[in-house]
């Protein structure tokens, strides 16, 4: 049997029989003759408060065990389950013993080798930012915050499956590694086996031969698992795919990550007025159960990241998400700069895309609350979105929310072998490397339709931490991917 999780010790009634408790110290207090000490586990929010009093005698191991003490070492303490005087939480643990399984040095102490030294524990009791803790990223996850974040991760991905499971839709991998810039959705990180100093020769003398390298041919990170998860849309009607994703941009944001989990569904017999049903039911499941199953987590991040949110998050679960074009969405966005009612880096031109801040101002002032854009110029979208009978517009969709902008984007498929070649051709793709995808305009075309939601912009949203780098536990950007 495993120990008690804190978790579960704190709903249970006091009892006479010892409870044994594993965790780390978070703190330590001497009062006149009691010594407090705050020991968590990480299994909820709080720690559990045991104490010592320190007129009885303990065992010598004890007695050691409470002057060396120091945060962050792990011990178990024995002791009985007692009614807490303390506010705020029901039950202590009335200690008889305690031992040390690991200290964690508050003061730098010399080993007998350099590699034997240890630095003092960096996550004193006091407050860190946060950019200090992303150096420490394999500490980071015993504060509060990243404790809070983990398990809000944690739970949300378990969400996200059970809203799918019940609804029908299957589980489906797609791969890691794949053949081609399947959407152009970003830049690709190659993968390959070849040697970089002998292919630069190459490059002197022409051109790199891939069919040496390990697969015959070009490979890449995948960038997204839609057109895989297409071809099983077109036999299993509904599925999903939720894994990590790759795209090596250089932007340095606060809301894209080198790799990326991604949450993509992918329904046959679907066009985009059900596309963008799902994808506001989905969300608004997704935010409810997150706010129902992780209170505690969230009434630090209303406390501590950003006051508000809970009730924010309440509305946009209630709210009805407003659609607008994207035609439509520029000629709010032109009214509020002719009537100087908006301050615009980039001018709003039909044509472009819309830049974070014209998101900001269509969810913030226009819609007040999450718009759903649709029917975005082709020029600026994939490839394999469905063409509109304007033939300028595709039936594409972003979900823009308060706060972070786009948080989904979507788009009905084009499913008309003859328009999806022609597309293609216009956009310099060969159809021949697309061959299995344009198979399944060739056999039993359907109408199909999905989205791609980032799963470090919903922990985001939800959380109100700023920094994406701040809600997936070791975050790979430019220039970092350490851990
Ligand atoms: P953006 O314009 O914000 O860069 P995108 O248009 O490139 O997004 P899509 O290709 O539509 O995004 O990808 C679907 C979803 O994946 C986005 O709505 C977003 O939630 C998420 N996403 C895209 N790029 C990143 C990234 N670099 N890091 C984290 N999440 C991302
Ligand atoms: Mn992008």
């Amino acid at each position: 049997m495993l120990p008690i999780l804190i978790k579960h010790l704190l709903k249970e009634t006091p009892r006479l029989q010892d409870v044994k408790v594993f965790g780390w110290v978070k703190t330590k207090r001497d009062m006149k003759n009691l010594s407090f000490i705050e020991l968590y586990d990480g299994s909820c929010f709080s720690g559990i408060q045991c104490a010592f009093d320190r007129n009885s005698s303990f065992d010598t191991v004890t007695e050691a065990a409470l002057t060396s003490l120091s945060t962050g070492a792990s011990v178990t303490i024995t002791g009985k389950l007692v009614p807490s005087p303390a506010s705020g939480q029901a039950v202590e643990i009335n200690a008889s013993s305690i031992m040390i399984l690991g200290d964690s040095p508050a003061e730098a102490t010399g080993g007998k080798t350099p590699e034997l030294d240890i630095e003092a524990y960096p996550l004193q009791k006091k407050r860190h930012s946060l950019e200090f803790l992303r150096e420490i990223a394999h500490l980071r996850p015993r504060t509060n915050t990243f404790g809070a974040v983990a398990r809000l991760r944690s739970r949300l991905s378990f969400i996200i499956h059970r809203y799918f499971m019940e609804r029908d839709f299957h589980y489906l991998h797609t791969p890691v590694i794949t053949s081609g810039d399947c959407e152009g959705a970003g830049a690709m990180f190659q993968v390959t086996t070849l040697d970089p100093q002998s292919a630069a020769k190459q490059i002197n003398s022409g051109s790199i031969d891939y069919s040496k390298d390990f697969f015959g041919k070009k490979t890449f990170l995948t960038v997204s698992g839609q057109l895989e998860a297409e071809t099983y849309a077109a036999a299993l009607s509904r599925v999903y795919t939720f894994g990590p994703t790759f795209r090596a941009e250089n932007s340095n944001t606060t809301r894209h990550l080198a790799e990326f989990w991604m949450i993509e569904p992918e329904v046959a017999f679907a066009q985009l007025e059900e596309n963008m049903a799902l994808a506001e039911d989905f969300l608004k499941y997704v935010i409810n159960a997150a706010l129902n199953e992780c209170a505690d987590e969230f009434s630090f991040f209303e406390t501590h990241i950003e006051k508000g949110i809970i009730e924010n998050l309440q509305k946009v679960t209630n709210a009805k998400f407003s659609h607008i074009t994207y035609t439509d969405a520029i000629k709010e966005l032109e009214k509020a700069v002719s009537a100087k009612t908006a301050n615009f880096e980039f001018e709003p031109k039909w044509g472009n895309d819309l830049q974070s801040e014209h998101e900001r101002f269509l969810t913030d002032s226009v819609a007040g609350g999450p718009v759903i854009v649709t029917d975005y110029p082709k020029e600026i979208k994939a490839f394999y979105m469905k063409l509109n009978d304007d033939g300028k517009t595709v039936r594409a969709m972003d979900v823009l929310v308060p706060r972070l902008g786009e948080i989904i984007g979507g788009s009905q498929r084009e499913d008309n072998l003859e328009k999806l070649v022609k597309r293609m051709q216009e956009m310099n793709l060969k159809p021949e490397d697309y061959w299995w995808y344009l198979d399944l305009r060739r056999y039993g075309t359907v109408p199909h339709a999905g989205f791609g939601l980032g799963f470090e912009r919903l922990i985001q949203y939800v959380s109100g931490m700023i920094n994406i780098r701040d809600v997936i536990p070791f975050p790979r950007a430019a220039g970092q991917a350490e851990f």
